[in-house]
């Protein structure tokens, strides 16, 4: 056994342990997959399908619209849309014109998105008309040259039947939108654009195909560059680790969303390569969700712990079949056994643990699907990704079962920060990506993520990490959710502070969260206070924002 490597001995009995990826564009696995299977579907979403043949057919009119306006390869094209068909063939269709793709999350209020704008430098803007009021006043303050506009509503971007009306007048006469040279509807677009196909040449090792935007939660935002190969890298380590199925025989349900990197990889990408058929949930709605798992039977179904939380939670749960469901891949954040064991139990599926982070296109370490996997860790490194824990005091590796902080090394890791040589300089050395995770290795090799390394809570000298609180929060029956973080204190520097939502139908009191925790837990580790919330401020994909709940806390301190 590689003693520096000690998790390759795992890849024997589950996959290889390198994969061969192919250079090209990423747009290309949708080439593929619609020249193998034209008339399968590709999308369902409200109630319709589209097939791979009309996605296709839809993309390149899309990229050739976009050379019609006169975008360049290597321009920035942003999308800021929810799952929905307009969002693949937007996405798909910038990339085979040689554009770079800015993913821009649909909640951002005008300051975020200006930022996100003008930092990328992007030209045109897709987006809903719902949302377009926010970008109209940034026109004149950013590039941006042209916005196209869709609704939700307009399923499938043109009419049954009748693919393509060229009476593109009347397109978009229906949204409610202040239309000018520089707007444009996303029918019109596709409408007056030819459907020749197009790909552009791209050197997929350096050629950036998308600005992901990150530290969203953490501080000011950058934009990750990951070039068509850390892309294409990534979508084949995830499809060929996870999934032993024939291509084309794969439903999966998209319920995290494609603009962020975790929804836009592994399910987007890897769905297209696998020629699977994506059923878009535009929004996180439990309801719906059952509805369509009942109804459409996927088969996948990648997910943010709280998703699958909110589902096992469900008052009616047993009253849907979910037993299509085959496999789930949960990120994101630490995924809580309970709900691990809940889980499963429910579906006959197994759901089973990675990690991932924007830099890293974003998945390098998952449990193994069908052999050994451990719960509680992240599982072992992909093919083809080196990764250690290293000793923030030294710099040098730590031995296994030590703390410190996940580096990893692979060909799904970032090209860099766009226009941040400093800020990359920071994160990545010799090619080793720095996590800004704290995480220890086992004997065998199998990696545990124990926090992040900026969450780590100092109280009175002692490093105390939240997770090890939150799970035993949430090992309490009455506890639905638990979050702690650290605010300050005038003794101790920090103290613990932890969030609680409480189960339907019971109760409980501080008091009670006391004597439990302290049973469990070391006396410094003990949370000083606690409060009880009906919901807790998160990210779209459900990651709890520690931020905003510590703003909210340093501002109530400000008025006492
Ligand atoms: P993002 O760049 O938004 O995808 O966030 C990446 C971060 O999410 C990582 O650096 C981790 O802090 C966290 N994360 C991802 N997966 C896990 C996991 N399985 N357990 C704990 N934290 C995770």
């Amino acid at each position: 056994m590689d003693s520096a490597k000690p998790w390759l001995h795992h890849y024997e009995n589950e996959v290889a342990s390198t994969y061969e990826y192919p250079k090209h564009n990423l747009a290309h696995f949708l080439v593929q997959a619609a020249g193998k299977y034209p008339q399968k579907p590709a999308i369902y979403f409200m109630g319709k399908r589209m097939n791979y043949a009309k996605l296709l057919d839809a993309c390149y009119r899309f990229a050739n619209g976009l050379k019609q306006l006169g975008v360049k390869q290597g321009e920035r094209v942003a999308i800021m849309l929810p799952n929905c068909p307009q969002c693949i063939i937007a996405y798909y269709g910038a990339l085979m014109a040689g554009a770079i793709v800015v993913q821009t999350n649909p909640l951002y209020m005008e300051r975020e998105l200006e930022h996100q704008l003008v930092d990328s430098g992007s030209v045109v803007m897709v987006t809903l008309d719902l949302l377009h009021p926010k970008v109209v006043p940034l026109m004149s303050r950013t590039n941006l040259r042209h916005m196209l506009v869709t609704s939700i509503k307009d399923y499938l971007p043109f009419p049954k039947n009748v693919l393509y009306p060229i009476k593109a007048k009347r397109d978009g006469a229906d949204l409610n939108v202040d239309w000018s040279d520089q707007i444009r509807s996303f029918r019109t677009h596709l409408s007056y654009a030819s459907s020749d196909p197009v790909m552009a040449e791209v050197d997929a090792a350096e050629d950036v195909a998308l600005l992901q935007y990150t530290g969203g939660t953490t501080g000011l935002s950058k934009g990750v560059m990951l070039t068509h190969h850390n892309l294409v890298v990534n979508t084949v380590q995830a499809a060929k680790w996870c999934y032993r199925s024939k291509d084309g025989e794969e439903i999966y349900l998209a319920a995290l969303p494609f603009f962020h990197v975790f929804g836009m990889t592994v399910l987007m990408n890897q769905a297209i390569l696998k020629s699977g058929m994506l059923v878009l949930i535009p929004k996180f709605d439990i309801e719906v969700i059952l509805r369509m798992i009942a109804k459409l039977k996927p088969t996948i179904f990648p997910g943010a712990p709280t998703m699958y939380i909110a589902l096992i939670n469900h008052a009616r749960i047993r009253d849907y079949d979910l037993s299509s469901i085959n496999v789930c891949l949960s990120g994101s954040a630490p995924l809580p056994l309970e709900v691990q064991e809940r889980f499963e139990e429910l579906t006959g599926g197994r759901l089973i643990e990675g990690y991932g982070l924007t830099e890293a296109s974003p998945a390098t370490h998952v449990n193994p699907i069908w052999g050994d996997r451990k719960i509680g860790t992240i599982g072992l490194p992909f093919p083809d990704t080196e990764s250690k824990v290293i000793d923030p005091a030294t710099g040098e590796e730590a031995a296994a079962g030590e703390i410190g902080e996940l580096v990893v090394r692979g060909p799904q890791v970032m090209k860099g920060y766009w226009n941040r040589p400093h800020e990359t300089a920071a994160v990545l050395r010799d090619g080793w990506l720095y996590t800004g995770d704290m995480a220890r290795m086992d004997e065998e090799g199998y990696f545990s993520i124990v926090d992040r390394k900026k969450d780590i809570i100092i109280a009175g000298g002692f490093n105390i990490y939240p997770r090890e609180i939150e799970e035993v929060l949430f090992e309490h029956p009455a506890v639905k959710e638990a979050v702690a973080i650290g605010v300050p204190d005038p003794y101790r520097g920090e103290t613990v502070k932890a969030f609680i939502i409480i189960r339907d139908g019971e109760s409980l009191s501080a008091k009670e969260m006391d004597v439990w925790c302290r049973e469990r837990l070391a006396a410094f580790k003990v949370p000083r206070r606690y409060e009880f919330r009906t919901q807790l401020p998160k990210t779209m994909v459900g990651k709890v924002l520690r931020r905003k709940l510590l703003e909210e806390e340093m501002e109530l301190l400000s008025r006492d």
